[in-house]
């Protein structure tokens, strides 16, 4: 009986099925047809990297229409652009990876930065992570004239593209790679920007737009009391919102370091009969992790923050605080991939969910690899976000607040070669 189940499913070498019949099939479906085949049998592009052979690097920047107030500043300076910067990885075995970062890491690589991982083993990451990282606590920092933000921020790219790699070697989109967990994430949109020369109704108005495009869940800005919006401004702000759009759509307000503690406090406790599914960065910049326990005493509104940690060590002060329910590491900004998933391990543990701080493209298959993977921020104005909305042929699919991601190898994504070309600047 077993040998008949056997013969079922042996490879079917004989009768029309040729080798050429054989490595198409391989192309089409690797992972599983690759097994048992002779390496010198494998098309080259599937075969397994082994070094990284080269690098390209692409600072993408593009002037914003508008300049996007969040509570001190606005979104890209005061003459507002959106930057972004694309590596691409190549490697010995044929296999792309590319990978996003901040255009404020652009610097490094015109330094020299791409000789700590050129001729590495991309399957080696987590070595070549710590040899970037350790970068931040040695000489070489003054001696190549890098900054530690700079090396955290150019970490970020590097890292992501090579788990791109990876992935796209094993056949696998990245969500699967990394041990998924599900394959669709729940979405929230950003928007509700204090915007010049408008009020209320212009707000009003947005946010019903967001609804309407299917959006169920929706965060807003406050904490303007340095451009003149007081809390109870901030609170009709938010009011006229929630009447707008009824009970159903979650709520979040993200202040952006604007309040002090007694503010925070007073404002939270104000908002709180409006129904706020969690309230972010409300504290300033000087002291935003010990005085969060103080606000998460005195509040019934959960709390979120870390957008702004550089690495695990401060995200963990930030979680030991036991003050915050929603830690928001980006790995898009700071570290990559692999300091993520140590973190997300950390909350898990903490009894606290991951919400990352923009970037659905990548974020969103990290989310899906986690059980407490909360929610992905978007945006839905391309005003606000052109890249999201230019530079891509391919990305996984936002609709009505889901994202979801499909069985394409590696993050999925395709990039629109006349938005590179029409935006980007080449590094290297
Ligand atoms: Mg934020």
């Amino acid at each position: 009986m077993l040998s008949g189940t056997l013969r079922c499913y042996s490879f079917p070498m004989e009768n029309n099925f040729t080798r050429r019949h054989a490595l198409l099939a391989a192309a089409a479906a690797p992972a599983a047809a690759l097994a048992g085949t002779p390496p010198g049998d494998r098309p080259r592009s599937l075969a397994k990297p082994s070094k990284i052979t080269g690098v390209e690097v692409l600072l993408l920047e593009k002037p914003l229409k508008e300049r996007f107030w969040m509570s001190n500043a606005p979104i890209g300076g005061m003459h507002p652009k959106a930057s972004r910067l694309i590596l691409k990885v190549h490697t010995d075995a044929g296999i792309t990876g590319y990978g996003e970062g901040n255009g404020g890491a652009a610097d490094l690589f015109r330094k020299g930065f791409a000789d700590l991982f050129l001729g590495e083993d991309p399957f080696m990451v987590g070595r070549i992570w710590e040899k970037m990282f350790a970068v931040t606590y040695t000489r070489e920092l003054v001696q190549k004239g890098w900054s530690r933000p700079g090396v955290i921020a150019a970490m970020a790219p590097v890292d992501a593209a090579l788990y791109d790699v990876m992935s796209k070697a094993c056949g696998l989109p990245l969500f699967q790679f990394l041990g998924a967990y599900r394959n669709t994430v729940p979405v929230y949109v950003t928007g509700g920007y204090y915007r010049e020369g408008k009020g209320i109704p212009e707000l009003v108005s947005e946010i019903r737009g967001y609804v309407d495009q299917g959006f169920n869940a929706i965060k807003l800005k406050v904490g303007g009391i340095s451009g003149g919006y007081s809390v109870e401004d901030d609170y009709q702000r938010v009011k006229a919102v929630r009447e707008a759009v009824g009970p159903q759509i979650k709520l979040m307000l993200d202040a952006n370091n604007g309040w002090d503690l007694a503010t925070t406090i007073q404002a939270s406790n104000k908002m709180y009969g409006l129904d706020i599914t969690w309230l972010e960065e409300p504290l300033h910049w000087y002291d935003d992790v010990e005085a969060l326990k103080r606000v998460k005493i005195n509040t019934r509104i959960p709390l979120a923050s870390g957008e702004q940690e550089m690495t695990r060590w401060g995200a963990r002060r930030l979680m030991e605080t036991d003050a915050i329910d929603v830690l928001q590491f980006d790995c898009h900004a700071h570290a990559g991939i692999t300091e993520w998933r140590k973190l997300a391990g950390m909350a898990a543990m903490s009894h606290i969910r991951v919400a990352p701080h923009h970037e659905p493209q990548v974020h969103g298959h990290l989310l899906a690899s986690v059980p407490n993977g909360y929610i992905l921020e978007s945006f839905a104005n391309p005003d606000r976000d052109p890249f999201w909305f230019e530079i891509y042929d391919r990305k996984p699919r936002i609709e009505k607040s889901v994202l979801y991601l499909d069985d394409t190898p590696g993050q999925g994504i395709e990039f629109n070669a006349a938005a590179l070309k029409q935006y980007g600047t080449k590094i290297l």
